[in-house]
């Protein structure tokens, strides 16, 4: 099996090629979207709108077009993996194909409204001069995407015809609400988006909900317990939306879990030492930042170091106490 080649489109499997299309900033790195070229040709995942023409230039190497795609599946709804869907769908008579709890940002663009998000800086206590520039941030990062509606809405138990093969629809909460995998069962491989990544581990970002004050999903809990969905399948490959092919899934997640209990031994450790607020407690755990990246470093910090806490207040470790719309942490008595 081929796992690697800078051309344009590479085979990874009989009919079915890796297009990496590239994404700004170093991390996660460029966007890997995977075609199968047989009936019904599908996509999963498309880059972003600023990359279409790459897309299409890649798969005019494999004597395909935009209207030759039958289906568009969308790992899930973040805009480097939806961003060229519309104008893909626009060509074409695709269906596309999401989870639903993912439908709403596909769609919109945002799954939550600015309050929302807003009232979730306040509560880490994000410092109010960062509040503007934070959500121009996430209109900037609209920019690369156009919303599209979601044909179908895919769940546990789904089976997607993409190109020859069969592919088992598997739900992995934890990176996002409605996170995807999908699942070749003959050759034993898997199609993880985000949810598995090898050179960098994956984010199990704050779930928000404009119908909670308060995040009540646990997205590290819920990430852990998808990677273990994955792992029991034992693939013999899996595919990663950002990197390269994985054949050693053990040693990635093994060192996914070393990270997560160091993070939180550190966490607890800044608690200690008398930080109180989440925003400080990632500065303390966080203290390179990149200066160019400090706006979307900031928020990946903070919903990074809020979902560690949700756990460890979950097993007893801390109290987050809210107090006139702020958390407060504490080590109980
Ligand atoms: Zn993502």
């Amino acid at each position: 099996m081929r796992i690697s080649g800078k051309e344009p489109a590479a085979e990874v499997y009989p009919g079915i090629y890796r297009i990496t299309l590239p994404l700004p900033g170093k991390k996660p790195g460029p966007v890997n979207t995977f075609v199968f070229t047989g009936e019904p040709v599908t996509l999963i995942d498309t880059g972003t709108l600023q990359t279409a023409p790459l897309l299409r230039s890649a798969l005019n190497g494999l004597g395909l077009d935009f209207k030759d795609i039958r289906n568009i599946v969308l790992t899930h709804g973040h805009i480097d993996h939806f961003g060229a869907a519309s104008i893909i769908k626009s060509e074409s008579c695709a269906t596309i194909h999401a989870s639903g709890m993912d439908k709403r940002a596909i769609e919109k663009g945002s799954d939550i409204s600015a309050i929302t998000f807003l009232r979730f800086l306040k509560m880490s206590s994000v410092p109010i001069k960062f509040w503007f520039a934070l959500w121009i941030m996430t209109l900037v990062f609209r920019r690369m995407a156009r919303t599209c509606p979601v044909d179908t809405v895919l769940g546990n138990g789904d089976v997607v015809r993409m190109g020859g093969y069969d592919a088992q629809v598997l739900e992995t909460p934890g990176h996002s609400k409605g996170s995807l995998c999908f699942f070749l069962k003959k050759p034993g491989i898997v199609f993880s988006g985000d949810h598995i990544l090898s050179h960098i581990t994956p984010n199990a970002f704050v779930m928000l909900d404009d119908d909670f004050d308060y995040p009540v999903r646990m997205s590290q809990t819920e990430y852990y317990r998808s990677l273990e969905i994955i792992e029991k399948l034992k693939p013999s490959v899996v595919c990663p939306a950002h990197g390269p092919l994985i054949q050693d899934l053990d040693r990635i997640t093994s060192l996914y879990r070393k990270s997560f209990a160091r993070r939180q031994e550190l966490i607890l450790k800044i608690i200690r030492s008398g930080k109180n607020d989440v925003y400080s407690i990632a500065r303390r755990l966080f203290p390179i930042v990149d200066r160019k990246m400090l706006i979307l470093e900031t928020y990946l910090m903070v919903s990074e170091v809020f979902t560690h806490l949700q756990v460890l207040e979950d097993e007893g470790k801390v109290c987050m106490e809210r107090r006139s719309g702020r958390i407060l942490v504490s080590i109980p008595g």
